[in-house]
């Protein structure tokens, strides 16, 4: 029973301080030194062993931007193959929407588009009192809004580009072949 659980764990897992060291050392310029290329491939044999090396490839090539050493590539590597496969990984921001205004410093644009939101019958005026600016102030980050919004209607639908497992494949041995060579 012990036996089959531990199977289960990639070998990252077991060697954490392993992969730490290769990231650090693939983030170097110094890559090319010999000590840190053996260094990289102890890691590389590591996830060419592992029985999650497909799927965790594909997720850090086109689903998620992870940082460090995965699924026998360096964050160069990956960026190298989502170049060649002419794909980009969306990055989710943690910037708060319309967060209120703190301190007494300038209005922010998110908080005149946000307080419009929240009271869609208010003069311009009435904004301006809730959120203690100018009634210009208002105008102008509202005109900026109708602005972006009137660019975002005009511009293409851009539809992201989802390559399948077997071209992310394709794109990672190219990568290991242009290496060896
Ligand atoms: S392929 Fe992924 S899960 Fe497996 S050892 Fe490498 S980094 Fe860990």
């Amino acid at each position: 029973m012990t036996i089959a659980m531990e199977a289960a764990v990639p070998p990252c897992a077991h060697q954490p301080e392993l992969f730490e060291e290769v990231a650090a050392v693939a983030a170097d310029s110094s890559t090319a030194l010999a000590p840190a290329r053996e260094l990289i491939a102890v890691a590389r044999r590591s996830c060419a062993g592992c029985p999650m090396l497909v799927d965790c490839l594909y997720r850090a090539v086109v689903e998620v931007d992870v940082s460090g050493f995965v699924a026998c590539t360096t964050e160069a590597d990956r960026a190298a193959i989502r170049e060649s496969l002419g794909i980009e990984v969306t990055q989710s921001t943690l910037a708060p929407f319309g967060s209120a205004r703190l301190g007494g410093g300038p209005v922010s644009h998110e908080a005149v588009v946000a307080a419009r939101q929240a009271h869609p019958n208010d003069t311009c005026q009435q904004l301006a009192e809730r959120l203690g600016c100018s009634t210009s102030t208002v105008k102008r980050h509202l005109r900026r809004a109708r602005e972006a919004a009137d660019e975002a209607q005009l511009a293409e639908p851009v539809q992201r580009r989802i390559p399948s497992v077997e071209e992310v494949l394709d794109a990672f041995d190219a990568l290991e072949a242009g290496q060896v060579a």
